[in-house]
């Protein structure tokens, strides 16, 4: 508010009051300008409605700047925390509506991704853990066209879609191995683990979105009704769209779990075995990790090692440097529980792993999905840092992968949890936006690297080695959650895809205000 009113020169006492009575109403009618308006948007007058659920305050920006990679910082001017859906229609309206620059809006799930993906620089991030649903964040229903699907609001974290939907007796079919991450964060990318070889991603298991474009538009989309937005979305990285909704396929929930691990020393012969489980459909779940002199001890998920294998492991580690585990579930309940271990046995018969070192457990189904606990995320300037680096490599050249580089680089660094294992592509649907190798089956190669921050870099390069051989060698591999730092790597990212991509980015956001912390269009 204008606190500063001009004084008068005092000749006539009448007329000084009637003066400054006068000033008074002006200066109290004057409009407030927020502060705000002038940092996004000058032109127009920010509406009550927004205000009210903004905050600027030191914890709000923290928070907006900060994601689990804890490399990239990017301040935004606000952190925005609406109770509704239509606050934040409200919102991409107002920045719609500024005639100079809008400002730009990126929803924020959990903020796991690591190379600050759900940030905006000078702009608003949403804090989607704000929308209250009163409890009907996640809604079981039945329809003979469907079967049993959930609609779940995109700021829902999976593992709570795990808990209703289980109540009702039913479930999600494809999941990621981490449940703490939302349903609309997830489906902005794909949604993958150990049952995408059988279901796809999660993105494939959709039957509908609720989705707020960049022009302030909500639009209920499905492979019929608004199909370009809703396969543009989907693994969209935010581009297009805020996901309020998801309706999600469901099916009948196992109970239990069995469990197996199974280790090789062969890289050729464990992929061999890898895609032979996956072609045979008989698993329910297939994942494979890599098993270093740093793995060996506790890996986050080596739950059921029994420590008198610990000794054979490391004689074999010092022999060949480098393991390969696959990881495979098969569920079963009350009805099949008396034939579950003939049908695991039959699946390991022809198989080529160490037969003294095969592992297996017995676990609820529930207690199989939640596997990983909850991570604390620290984002102090000492917490750890993750400069993750995940691939997409087409099956005709992971030998090559593995002979070039994963086995001189692998055991010298000191990473946890490095992942491989393959998809079948049939199970992708091309119209979506998530891009893939151009082969029947391709790999996913996660390295999971946690470092300090002093030594990010140092993980940063062994990154970049594995880029460069891809490169120089020709491997057509594709970044998952990717990261790039030029237009024309997104651009050679996408491919084929790139004029649809583009084209559907002038279409639901033209002014370019979603989800600038991708760095595709900003
Ligand atoms: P955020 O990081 O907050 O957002 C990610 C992107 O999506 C941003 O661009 C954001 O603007 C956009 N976005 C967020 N919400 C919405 C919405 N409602 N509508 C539209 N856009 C939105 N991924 C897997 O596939 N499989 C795994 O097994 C897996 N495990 C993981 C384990 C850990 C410990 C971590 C940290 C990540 C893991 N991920 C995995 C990656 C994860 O899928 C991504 O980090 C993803 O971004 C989800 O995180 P989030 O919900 O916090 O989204």
């Amino acid at each position: 508010m204008t606190t500063h009113c001009p004084n008068r020169p005092s000749h006539f006492i009448f007329f000084i009051v009637i003066i400054t009575l006068f000033d008074i109403v002006i200066c109290i009618s004057a409009k407030p300008i927020n502060p705000l308006q002038t940092t996004l948007c000058k032109d127009q007058i920010l509406p009550l409605e927004i205000s009210k659920k903004i905050r600027t305050d030191p914890e709000a920006i923290a928070k907006a700047s900060n994601d689990y990679g804890n490399i990239v910082h990017k301040i935004p001017t606000a952190g925005f925390y609406p109770s509704s859906i239509k606050d934040i229609i409200k919102l991409i309206e107002y920045s719609n509506n500024c005639s100079s620059t809008p400002f730009s809006i990126a929803a924020r799930g959990q903020g796991h991704s690591v190379r600050g993906q759900a940030m905006a620089y000078k702009g608003v991030v949403v804090e989607m853990a704000s929308l209250s649903r009163n409890g009907s964040g996640v809604r079981v229903s039945w329809s003979p066209s469907s079967g049993f699907y959930a609609d779940v609001g995109g700021e829902e974290l999976w593992i709570d879609v795990l808990r209703e939907t289980l109540r009702h007796g039913v479930t999600p079919v494809s999941w990621t191995d981490y449940l703490y991450l939302t349903v609309g964060g997830t489906l902005s990318n794909a949604g993958i683990s150990g049952q995408s070889f059988l279901h796809g991603p999660q993105i494939s298991n959709v039957l509908e979105l609720d989705v707020i474009t960049g022009k302030g538009e909500l639009i209920t989309c499905s492979r019929k009704d608004e199909s370009e937005l809703f396969y543009a979305v989907l693994g969209g990285l935010g581009q297009f769209g805020i996901i309020t909704r998801a309706r999600i396929i469901l099916a009948k929930a196992p109970t239990r779990a069995k469990w197996v691990r199974l280790l090789y020393s062969n890289f050729s012969i464990y992929t061999k075995d890898q895609e032979k489980f996956i072609s045979s459909k008989v698993p329910n779940y297939v994942e494979g990790f890599l098993i270093t002199n740093e793995t060996i001890p506790d890996s986050w998920r080596s739950s059921f090692n029994s420590s008198s294998n610990q000794d054979h492991i490391t004689l074999l580690l010092r022999k060949h440097g480098l393991l390969y585990a696959i990881e495979l579930v098969k569920y079963y309940d009350d009805h099949d529980a008396d034939t579950v271990n003939k049908v695991v046995e039959m699946l390991l018969k022809d198989m080529n792993f160490i037969p003294s070192l095969n592992f297996s457990a017995d676990v609820s189904y529930f207690d199989f999905l939640t596997r990983v606990p909850r991570l604390e995320v620290q984002n102090t300037p000492q917490s750890p840092t993750h400069p993750w680096l995940n691939l997409f490599v087409p099956k005709s050249r992971i030998l090559d992968l593995n002979a070039g580089v994963l086995v001189n680089l692998i055991p010298k660094i000191n990473t946890e949890l490095i992942l491989l294992y393959p998809f079948n592509k049939d199970k992708w649907d091309e119209r979506m936006s998530t891009v893939t190798p151009d082969e029947d089956i391709f790999y996913t190669l996660g390295l999971l690297h946690s470092s300090s921050p002093n030594e990010t870099k140092i993980y940063d390069e062994v990154n970049n080695e594995i880029l460069h051989f891809c490169r120089k060698t020709h491997i057509k591999i594709k970044q998952y959650l990717p990261y790039y730092k030029s237009k024309e790597d997104w651009i050679k990212h996408y491919g084929s895809k790139w004029d649809n991509f583009q084209e559907m980015k002038a279409k639901f956001d033209p002014r370019l205000i979603l989800s600038p912390g991708q760095r595709i269009f900003n």
